[in-house]
C-alpha cells in the first residue's frame, strides 16, 4: 500500500500545532496532525492554560465567599468546599474545549493520528517521511494500512512540509526526582484529590504562583522558595513587588533568595531544607511542586538525529519563515526561542502557514503579553522599567493606583495600578504594566494601540467608558504628561 501524502504535517496539537493545521486547511492545504496524547489542545487545554484558570476561577469564588461577600452585605455560613465537584467541572470546561478542536478539525478535513511521530528522512521525491507509532487503541483517528511489510502499529505518511510543534515539559531540578505523587509538576497539581497540609512550591514565577494562589485560596498552607531575591524577576519590579505584597497578605508564605534540596521523601511526607545565606531550615510538607521552569521536548520526533540545529537552550533554531535549518521542515511553540505562552504559539503557527502560502505575515514579539492569574492578576507587555534604563533609553512614566478608580471602588478590587513607560523622544509607547483584578483583559487594548505604533496621546486621548477598570489605563497615559484627572 502506497504511503499517504499531505501537503502538510504537523507534528503536536498544541495551540502552535491545532492553530497551523486549522490555518493551512484554509488555505487549502491537505494536512495530517500526529498527537500522542487522546485529546487535542496539548499542554495549554489539557493540563495547563485552561485546568489551572478553571481551577482558579474556581478557588476565587471560595475565597470571595469567605473574605469578600460580607463586605458586601452579603452573609452566608462558611463555604463548604467540595474538592471533587471543583475538580469534575475543571475537567468538564476541558473536554468542551478539547471536543471544540475535534469538531474544527472534522469542520476543516484534518486527518489526524493519534501516536508518537518521527522523522524519517525524505524519499526521491524530496517528500519528508514521518514514521507514527501509532497507540493501540486509536482505530477511531485512523486506519492502519494493514501493509504486510509494516506491523500494524506502524504508519508512514509523507509531506511536502512538516511542522513541529511537539511542545515542552517541566524542567526537574538536580537531586529531585518528580514522583507524581508527594514531589509533583503542575500537571498533578491540577488534579490534586484532597487539600494539601502544606504545600512548598519551588519557583516563584508564573506557573510557581498561580498553583501557589490556588491551593492557598482552598485553604492549604503554602510556602513559595525563590531563589532570586524577588519573585517574577522576569517582569517590572514594581509588579512584582505588589503581587508580592499582595500574596503574602493572603497568607503564602515566601523564602526568597533561597535555594531547596530534598532531605527526605518516603510514603506521604518529604522533608525540605531551605537554605539562605548562612539560614538553614528544614520544613515537612504532604507536597513539594517543581516550578522552575519547563524545557523544549523534542526526544520523541528524533530531531537530535536529523540535523536541525538547536540553540544553547536546546530549542529549535528557525528563521522568520519559522523554517528549520533543514528545508521544509517548520517549528513554532514552546520548541523555539522566545517566551512560552500559549498565543505565542498560536501566532507563530498562523504567521509560519500564511509565509509558506506566500503571504507576509509577522509575530510582533514586542506587544505579546505576560499573564499572572494571580488575585490581583499582573499583566506585562514591552519594556520593563529596569530594562529601559539598562538599554539606556529615555522615558517618560505614568501611573495610576486602582484605589483611585470608581469601578475598583465599586467592586472593594483596589489593589493595584497601571504603568505605562514612553519614549522621551517621541511619546511613543515602550511598556506597559498591569496589576489589578482584570489586568489579563485590560492589556489587550495597549497591545493593540502598541502594535500599531501609538503614542501615549493616542492612548489618552480616546475615548474610556466610565465607570470602568481601564479609565486607569487613560489616567496612567495622562500621567505620562502630568495631566491626569483624578490624581
Ligand atoms: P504544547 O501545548 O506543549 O503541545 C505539544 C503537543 O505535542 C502535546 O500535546 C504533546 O503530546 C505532543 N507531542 C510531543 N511530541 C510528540 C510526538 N513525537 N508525536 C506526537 N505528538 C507529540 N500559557 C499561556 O499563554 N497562558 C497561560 O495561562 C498558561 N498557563 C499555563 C499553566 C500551566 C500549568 C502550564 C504547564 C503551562 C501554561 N502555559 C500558559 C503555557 C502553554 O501551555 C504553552 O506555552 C503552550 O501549550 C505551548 O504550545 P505548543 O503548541 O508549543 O505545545
Amino acid at each position: 500500500m502506497s504511503e499517504q501524502k499531505f501537503d502538510l504535517i504537523v507534528i503536536g496539537a498544541g495551540p502552535g500545532g491545532y492553530t497551523a493545521a486549522i490555518r493551512a486547511a484554509q488555505l487549502g492545504m491537505s494536512v495530517a496532525v500526529v498527537e500522542k496524547r487522546f485529546t487535542l489542545g496539548g499542554v495549554c487545554l489539557n493540563e495547563g492554560c485552561i485546568p489551572s484558570k478553571a481551577l482558579l476561577e474556581s478557588s476565587r469564588l471560595f475565597s470571595k465567599a469567605t473574605d469578600k461577600f460580607e463586605l458586601h452585605g452579603i452573609s452566608i455560613s462558611p463555604p463548604i468546599l467540595n474538592l471533587a465537584k471543583m475538580m469534575q467541572r475543571k475537567e468538564g470546561v476541558v473536554k468542551k474545549l478539547t471536543d471544540g478542536i475535534e469538531y474544527l478539525f472534522k469542520k476543516y478535513g484534518i486527518i489526524r493520528f493519534y501516536g508518537t511521530a518521527r522523522l524519517s528522512g525524505q524519499n526521491i521525491e524530496k517528500l519528508h517521511r514521518v514514521v507514527i507509532l501509532l497507540n493501540d487503541s486509536n482505530s477511531t483517528f485512523s486506519e492502519p494500512p494493514g501493509n504486510s511489510n509494516t506491523p500494524t502499529s506502524l504508519f508512514i505518511i509523507q509531506g511536502t512540509k512538516i511542522l513541529l510543534a511537539t511542545g515542552s515539559d517541566p524542567v526537574e531540578p538536580p537531586g529531585i526526582v518528580l514522583d507524581g505523587n508527594v514531589v509533583v509538576s503542575a500537571r498533578e497539581a491540577l488534579l490534586f484529590d484532597k487539600l494539601p497540609e502544606h504545600l512548598v512550591v519551588l519557583g516563584g514565577s508564573y506557573i510557581g504562583l498561580e498553583m501557589a494562589s490556588l491551593w492557598r485560596r482552598l485553604g492549604a498552607q503554602v510556602t513559595v522558595v525563590e531563589m532570586q531575591p524577588q519573585i517574577l524577576s522576569c517582569m517590572d519590579r514594581q509588579v512584582s513587588e505588589v503581587l508580592y505584597r499582595a500574596l503574602r497578605k493572603q497568607g503564602i508564605h515566601f523564602r526568597l533568595n533561597s535555594r531547596l534540596s530534598l532531605v527526605d521523601h518516603s510514603g506521604k511526607k518529604a522533608v525540605v531544607r531551605i537554605t539562605c545565606n548562612a539560614d538553614v531550615e528544614e520544613i515537612d510538607c504532604d507536597r513539594l511542586l517543581i516550578a522552575i521552569g519547563r524545557r523544549p521536548f523534542i526526544e520523541e520526533t528524533g530531531i537530535n538525529d536529523s540535523g536541525i540545529l538547536l540553540d544553547a537552550n536546546g530549542r529549535i533554531i528557525v528563521d522568520c519563515d519559522y523554517q528549520t535549518s533543514l528545508s521544509g521542515i517548520y517549528a513554532v511553540g514552546d520548541i523555539i526561542p522566545g517566551p512560552m505562552l500559549a498565543h505565542k504559539a498560536s501566532d507563530e503557527a498562523v504567521t509560519c502557514i500564511e509565509r509558506i502560502a506566500g503571504r507576509t505575515s509577522a509575530v510582533n514579539y514586542n506587544c505579546i503579553p505576560g499573564i499572572v492569574y494571580t488575585f490581583p492578576e499582573a499583566a506585562s507587555l514591552g519594556n520593563s522599567e529596569e530594562q529601559l534604563r539598562e538599554s539606556a533609553i529615555s522615558y517618560n512614566v505614568g501611573k495610576y493606583n486602582f484605589s483611585a478608580n470608581g469601578r475598583a471602588r465599586c467592586m472593594e478590587e483596589t489593589e493595584g495600578f497601571v504603568k505605562i513607560l514612553a519614549d522621551k523622544e517621541n511619546d511613543r509607547i515602550l511598556g506597559v504594566h498591569i496589576v489589578c483584578s482584570h489586568a489579563s483583559d485590560l492589556i489587550s487594548e495597549v497591545a493593540v494601540v502598541m502594535n500599531f505604533g501609538a503614542t501615549v496621546r493616542d492612548l489618552s486621548s480616546t475615548s474610556h467608558p466610565h465607570p470602568t477598570l481601564s479609565e486607569a489605563i487613560k489616567e496612567a497615559a495622562l500621567d505620562v504628561h502630568n495631566e491626569a484627572i483624578h490624581y
